[in-house]
């Protein structure tokens, strides 16, 4: 019997296709064990993670683009904490994520032309300067690649319906501009 699968335990909804089973490897990230259903793997950057990671890694590479100069995001997702000393954590990894396929590989695929489409719809919300306060940074012109993350992080945590407490705070706050937005 295998490790189980701390999304499937939780009831997530699964991320890509696969069928939820034992878990087969360990987040990155957070360290939690996820099944194949639940966790990806990146092609470029050998690492295992998670499905609440991932929109959370989106997040603060947006935040890292929107500050660059360099300067360290702050901030995790609630107690899923890395270990500040670890070489593979979220501030350590988002400076190497400039778009989405440098997180998920097969970002191209049929499967997730549901996500493109909201990543369309949520771009022409986060441009607009009169948008949600909450979202007003990433409508500058030099925040392109900011915007382009933090809509994908957006649209792949809503439609993976991740809880809202597995999410980084900038990520909660951008959720709820977006839904406000969209059905206000
Ligand atoms: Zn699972
Ligand atoms: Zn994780």
């Amino acid at each position: 019997m295998g490790a189980n699968c701390y999304l499937c335990e939780r009831s997530y909804d699964t991320i890509n296709g696969q069928s939820p089973g034992d878990a087969v490897g360990a987040c990155k990230l957070c360290g939690v064990f996820a099944c194949l259903a639940h966790g990806m793997r990146n092609a470029n950057d050998p690492a295992y993670v998670c499905g609440c990671c991932l929109p959370n890694l989106l997040t603060v590479a947006a935040l890292w683009h929107l500050r660059s100069g360099g300067v360290s995001p702050q901030g995790s997702p609630g107690d899923r904490q890395p270990s500040p000393e670890s070489p593979s954590g979220f501030a350590q990894w988002a400076p190497r994520i400039s778009k989405l396929d440098d997180v998920i590989t097969d970002i191209a695929d049929e499967q997730w032309a549901e996500i493109h489409q909201y990543i369309e719809y949520l771009l022409k919300l986060l441009v607009d300067r009169d948008g949600p306060t909450a979202l007003r940074a990433f409508a500058g012109p030099d925040a392109v690649v900011a915007r382009n993350l933090m809509a994908a992080a957006i649209a792949i945590a809503t439609k993976w319906n991740l809880p809202s407490h597995e999410m980084h705070p900038m990520l909660q706050q951008a959720m709820q501009a977006a839904v406000v937005n969209r059905y206000g």
